[in-house]
């Protein structure tokens, strides 16, 4: 696991050992087209357009994702829909970037950035 230094609040430096935990959502490493590989091998799909209210980009980490369709169910618009691994964008571009999805979300899996 690499390590990592940092300084805590009271100024002191910590080496971190376990930092990639912490940062798991960050999102780096070998993108493939929608499909982003994160630090901590976490799948991410990502879709960029343009919606209703202009530019959005929604975000699912496919790992974290279980199914439970309250994003597919709730979100106004049917931007999304459900496939065998996860949620899944079918048209980004009726989007309005409500949030609705990402707030209830039980397991943080959604985020919509615009
Ligand atoms: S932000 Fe709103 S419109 Fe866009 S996918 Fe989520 S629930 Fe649907
Ligand atoms: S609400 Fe979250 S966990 Fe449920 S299907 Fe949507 S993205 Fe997956």
């Amino acid at each position: 696991m690499p390590e990592k230094e940092n300084k805590n609040l009271n100024s002191q430096t910590v080496t971190l050992t376990n930092y990639n935990v912490c940062e798991g959502i960050e999102i780096e490493d070998q993108r493939s087209g929608a499909e982003i590989k994160t630090k901590n091998s976490l799948t991410v799909k990502e879709v960029s357009g343009t919606g209703k209210k202009g530019a959005v980009k929604i975000d699912i980490i496919v790992n974290y994702c279980k199914g439970c369709e309250i994003c597919v169910a709730f979100c106004p618009e049917q931007v999304l829909v459900m496939n065998k691994e996860a949620a899944e964008v079918v048209d980004i571009s009726k989007c309005t970037k409500c949030n609705i999805c990402e707030y209830l979300c039980p397991d943080f899996s959604i985020s919509v950035e615009g």
